[in-house]
């Protein structure tokens, strides 16, 4: 099954669905709302995904509201927005699709199925077929990566949290490409990343990177797989749509249309519904950093988490930012946890309850590594 986008005339907009499922078990097909525009001129192609995570909502507002009716007249190129990649987590308020109870975000083709599969079109995956929602990833990767020059990933992190995008490091070796190439893709990358105007925050290191299936993330894939600029953005908190966070989604993405070429001046062309075209966000801290989750509950024992720092905060190596708490409220056994990193806060881990080993917060640390990497020194 391929999927067909809409084709509307240059200088118009159409708004429609692609069917990614031809038939569920109900009876019905799948289908994703997708809205393209066709601009007046040609240009880059630019795709604007979002709610991989049913939950995520924010992201599926900035789809939303990026486009508008004049839009068309000032475009070079194409913008294909499409709010919803997980209706099957839509429908339920719920990160995961139900199909399997799978996280869609990382079940796009990875780096073994560069290696193993020349040809998109094969279907190599080992002894077990591939189940409903790998398959709608390959579909929606076939075409992506045929159709567009750069994506933008809208996502949520978590409540309060401080908004950033997400750079991945871009892999090389494995049949992927070479180092050289690699860093040409970086350098594209960085200039992309940079242009959205929230923090940039490297992801993990590779070797987490690939332990976390993150090569097999929208944007992971999309970059990695598909070589084109990727990101995943981060707007602030599930649920419920954050309004200061979408004006930054939709201003953010005419950013990276202004820097793409598509159009000539952002904040003129941007819709109406942004109101006054807000400025970037800064970063809490200046320099190189990278995602990191921690520090973690004892693995003696659980209990209730009680932070000590929120979204933006800097934070030095040492610094206490939780305590995780018996119930009982005996503060004889309770247990603080000291960050061992400079950096801010990006989002702390929502609900009180820890597990053993269980982390509490999300931070970007300062970071030296590089932003190229290879899976063969795993
Ligand atoms: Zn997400």
């Amino acid at each position: 099954m391929t999927l067909t986008l809409p084709d509307p005339e240059p200088g118009t907009v159409v708004r429609d669905t692609i069917e990614v499922i031809g038939q569920l078990p109900t009876g019905e097909p799948e289908t994703l709302p997708c809205i393209v525009v066709n601009g007046v001129e040609d240009g880059p192609t630019l795709w604007v995904t979002g709610s991989i995570h049913g939950n995520e909502v924010t992201g599926l507002a900035v789809c939303q509201d990026i486009v508008h009716d004049g839009l068309a007249d000032h475009l070079a190129g194409r913008l294909v927005s499409i709010s919803n990649l997980n209706p099957a987590g839509l429908r339920r308020n719920w990160r995961q699709s139900y199909y399997n109870n799978d996280d869609p975000n990382r079940k796009f083709p990875d780096v073994e199925y560069v290696t193993q599969n020349a040809d998109p079109g094969d279907t190599v995956e080992g002894p077990r077929p591939p189940r409903q929602q790998k398959i709608l990833c390959r579909r929606l990767f076939d075409c992506f990566s045929e159709d567009a020059d750069a994506l933008l990933d809208m996502h949520t992190a978590s409540a309060g949290a401080h908004p950033f995008v997400i750079r991945d490091r871009v892999l090389y070796g494995r049949g992927l490409r070479d180092e050289s190439e690699a860093r040409e893709l970086a350098a594209d990358l960085e200039a992309f990343a940079e242009a959205f105007g929230l923090p940039v925050v490297f992801e993990y290191a590779v070797e987490e990177y690939l332990d976390q299936s993150l090569q097999c993330s929208t944007s992971g894939s999309a970059l990695n797989q598909a070589g084109i600029p990727a990101v995943t953005v981060e707007l602030g908190q599930h649920h419920v749509v954050e309004e200061e966070w979408r004006r930054q989604g939709v201003a953010g993405t005419y950013r990276v249309m202004e820097h793409l070429g598509m159009v000539d001046d952002a904040a003129a062309v941007a819709p109406d519904n942004l109101g006054e075209f807000p400025a970037p966000v800064g970063p809490p801290l200046s320099g190189q950093v990278r995602r990191y989750v921690g520090p973690h509950a004892p693995s003696t024992n659980g209990g209730i988490v009680r932070h000590e720092v929120a979204a933006g905060d800097v934070v030095e190596a040492g610094d206490v930012v939780a305590r995780v708490v018996p119930l009982d409220g005996n503060p004889e056994q309770a247990v603080e946890l000291a960050i061992d990193h400079d950096g801010w806060v990006t989002h702390r881990y929502p609900g009180a309850t820890a597990y053993e080993n269980a982390p509490v917060a999300s931070f970007a640390v300062e970071d030296d590594g590089d932003v190229v990497g290879t899976p063969e020194d795993d």
